[in-house]
């Protein structure tokens, strides 16, 4: 059985009052509402990562997650962040490749397959984003494109490491612009990514795999999309801002 989860992806919001707010409302809710078996993370800013750990540790279907490390394990790089450091405050999932830093920083397929490895040399779970724009989604091969970042940019993997990461369906023209992906679009990319892998790592890997859905979901959409036999669970962006709205999220998705 792979495993399902609810990730929450902060970005660059939220300063320290409402964040921890937000923290123990989220764990509150999670404790009481949602399915143990349903692993549920939240990436924050760096910031929180040294406290945050501490308001959820006994709960064990909560983890902490960052929103990125630098692909060096340790050295003069100022204002970066290594995931041995992180792993050190008890980081467990990490994101690697969201669609904003691939735009914004200019991250590279080839960087983040530096990125992975450096989560993984860590003993902690990168969450990989893939997904393509809306000038490719309307006249491209968009099911090749986001295929050919995962070859980029997992594939050096050897099968025991690949198993341990997890992978994000964002389509690009989905993220913050209140267009989500329908069901069928989204299982159409994630049914394509799963033979993907199969194809290289073989069916046994490609079933254990967890593809996550990320795109503008919310409460009301979130049901049909994880009811997808491909869709494994979300990373969730706006709405991941709002305790009741992320923790109907988490409980939408079957265990
Ligand atoms: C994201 O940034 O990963 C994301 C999915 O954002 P949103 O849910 O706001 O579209």
């Amino acid at each position: 059985m792979r495993k399902k989860i609810v990730a929450g992806n902060w970005k660059m919001n939220l300063t320290r009052e409402a964040g921890t707010m937000l923290i123990s409302e989220v764990v509150n809710m999670v404790r009481d509402e949602v399915n143990s078996q349903v692993q549920v993370v939240l990436c924050m800013p760096y910031p929180y990562l040294g406290f945050a750990k501490r308001m959820f540790r006994s709960q064990a279907n909560i983890a902490l997650g960052a929103q990125n490390c630098h692909e060096k394990p340790a050295g003069a790089y100022t204002g970066e962040v290594s995931a041995s450091i992180l792993r050190s405050f008890e980081v467990d999932y990490v994101i690697v490749g969201h669609s904003e830093r691939r735009e914004y920083f200019k991250e590279s397929d080839e960087l983040l397959a530096e990125k992975v490895r450096q989560v993984l040399a860590n003993q902690m779970t990168p969450i990989f984003c893939c997904g393509e724009s809306l000038a490719l989604r309307q006249n491209g091969d968009y099911v090749g494109f986001v295929k050919q970042q995962l070859t980029t940019g997992l594939f050096h993997l050897p099968a025991q490491d690949f198993i341990r990461v997890v992978i994000a369906y964002e389509p690009i023209w989905a993220i913050g612009t209140g267009l989500t992906a329908s069901p069928e679009q989204a299982q159409e990319m994630h049914a394509a990514l799963r033979q993907h892998i199969a194809n290289h790592y073989g069916e046994t890997v490609a079933a254990h795999t967890t593809l996550l859905y990320g795109g503008s979901c919310n409460a009301q959409n979130a049901p049909s999309l994880f009811a997808c036999p491909d869709v494994d669970g979300g990373l969730i962006g706006g709405a991941s801002l709002k305790s009741r709205e992320f923790v109907n999220i988490c409980k939408s998705l079957p265990a």
